[in-house]
């Protein structure tokens, strides 16, 4: 047994023995680890769906530390108070964890960091969730990057770090500090009937991770490219869930589909961007913090949106616009915690755009319901979209969701697996929105479809019109 003092790993959005810097200190200080959670404030505020994923990791997680010989020790307040209690009780001299790039987070993180110091503790923060620290990427002229392309292209030739191995077991302490216990958290409650249905279509923890990515890579990455945009196909990776909560490093995503793209596989390089896309948004939401909370351009502060339209809202949550793609892609979202990308559009399109709902209200449902809830991608999307964003779509390119349709389920594949009503055998899939949804919104799979709320014409001219007199104002 050593005679190191412990060390504390406060593991936050990293559930992962593989590619983990603060874990791999840990190893190096030579103490006992005391692998630590801390359920402070900013995790108590998650969304339902976020909320009840990370319960899920997070036991999950124990019991892959218990098969290491390991704990999680939970702890419940504010995390600089927490942490400074738990090196007192158990003697710890150091701190390590993985770092976040939110400002909440950032300020909490360095209250955590200055107070532990003054205290003697050896605090410190490593990367581990992003290919490339924010800050170290800048355009010729040292700023940051507000276009994609160019951002691709200063990083793809990049050296990525390598990888770390798993540990095969983690050093003891003699005596684990008390824990709380993980059910008492509730982490689940906001779900209510939802929680078993998701449930369903989680891929927890980092083996099930790890497999997809071997499982895509082997299987569907060639195809990625031309069937990315078919929400009906299983042709994308589906490890958002995993890359939210820290299940699989982006380190390892990248390097294996490098391998996949020098093996020829043709759809890798398309993949590794689409990788870069999250590394653009953490990009965007360091530099320029105010994308999760208003229009990154300012002349969008001026824009009329609906605040009253609490039915075209609600009609919106429920899917229940009368279009099928909104509709399908809405209960998809609702029954699994997660939405494909082209769907994620078309939705969000037809809220800001045809609606005219503003996209904060829409993120926001979004930060409820996802079980791959990030706070840079989903904000960065739903500025892309609404067209208020950093390198946005225009705002006049408005998705008909009908001609979407045409194009990318024109057989109604992703519409019928989704869409119970008119149907006379429903698949399970559609029947689950059913037994997800709050018994008040009073949805039965034997209603009558939803008649469209608002004609894609009149939408279309509205929004277009509301525009240009933002425009000509400005
Ligand atoms: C309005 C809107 C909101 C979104 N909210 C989120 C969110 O909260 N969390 C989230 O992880 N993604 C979000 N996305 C991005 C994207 O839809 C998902 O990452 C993608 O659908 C995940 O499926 P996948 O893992 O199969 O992706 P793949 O196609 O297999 O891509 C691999 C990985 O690349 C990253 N990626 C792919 N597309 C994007 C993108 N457009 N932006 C950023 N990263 C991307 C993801 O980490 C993804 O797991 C949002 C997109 C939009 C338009």
């Amino acid at each position: 047994m050593s005679s190191c003092p412990p060390v504390i790993w406060w593991i936050r959005r990293d559930l992962r023995l593989h590619d983990n810097p603060a874990l791999k200190a840990a190893l190096e200080h030579g103490g006992p680890v005391l692998p630590v959670y801390i359920l402070d404030p900013q995790e108590e505020a998650l969304g339902a769906a976020p909320k009840f994923r990370l319960g899920r990791g997070l036991e999950h997680f124990q019991q892959v530390l218990e098969e290491l010989g390991s704990r999680l020790i939970l702890r419940r307040g504010a995390a600089a108070a927490v942490l400074e209690k738990l090196c007192e009780e158990t003697g710890a001299k150091m701190v390590v964890w993985s770092r976040l790039y939110d400002p909440e987070a950032i300020a909490r993180d360095s209250e955590a960091k200055q107070l532990l110091k003054a205290q003697g503790i050896d605090a410190k923060s490593f990367g581990g969730r992003l290919l490339f620290e924010p800050w170290t990427v800048e355009t010729k002229a040292g700023g940051m990057f507000k276009v994609y392309t160019p951002f691709w292209k200063s990083v793809r030739s990049r050296d990525v770090a390598d990888l770390l191995p798993a540990p095969s077991s983690l050093p003891a302490p003699k005596a684990w500090p008390r824990s709380e216990a993980l059910a008492d958290w509730a982490l689940d409650a906001g779900m209510s009937r939802g929680g078993d249905v998701v449930a369903r279509f989680c891929h927890v923890g980092e083996t099930a991770a790890l497999n997809r990515l071997s499982d895509f890579l082997e299987q569907r990455v060639d195809a990625y490219k031309e069937r990315r945009d078919f929400p009906a196909e299983d042709a994308t990776s589906g490890l958002s869930e995993n890359l939210a909560w820290g299940e699989i490093s982006a380190h390892r995503t990248w390097h294996q589909a490098r391998a996949a793209m020098q093996r020829g596989g043709q759809g890798a390089e398309t993949f590794l961007k689409e990788l870069v896309w999250r590394e653009f948004a953490y990009h965007l939401l360091y530099h320029s913090p105010h994308i999760l909370t208003r229009s990154w351009r300012d002349e969008w502060g001026q824009f009329p949106w609906r605040k009253e339209d609490r039915n075209n809202w609600a009609a919106w949550q429920r899917g229940q616009t009368g279009y099928d793609f909104v509709d399908a892609a809405m209960r998809e979202l609702y029954v699994t915690g997660r939405m494909h990308n082209r769907a994620r559009m078309i939705v969000a399109s037809f809220l800001t755009k045809h609606l005219m709902i503003h996209w904060k209200c829409g993120m926001d449902w979004f930060a409820q319901t996802l079980v791959d809830w990030d706070p840079a991608s989903n904000a960065m999307g739903w500025q892309w979209v609404a067209g208020c964003g950093p390198d946005a779509s225009p705002f006049f390119r408005i998705f008909n969701p009908d001609g979407q349709l045409q194009k990318f389920d024109a057989k109604g594949v992703y519409t019928s697996r989704w869409i119970a009503e008119g149907q006379s055998a429903p698949p399970e899939e559609a029947l689950a929105f059913f037994d997800a949804v709050p018994r008040s919104w009073n949805l039965t799979p034997d209603m009558a479809r939803a008649t469209p709320v608002i004609s894609l014409q009149h939408g279309r001219e509205r929004a277009l019109a509301a525009y240009q007199n933002m425009r000509n104002a400005g």
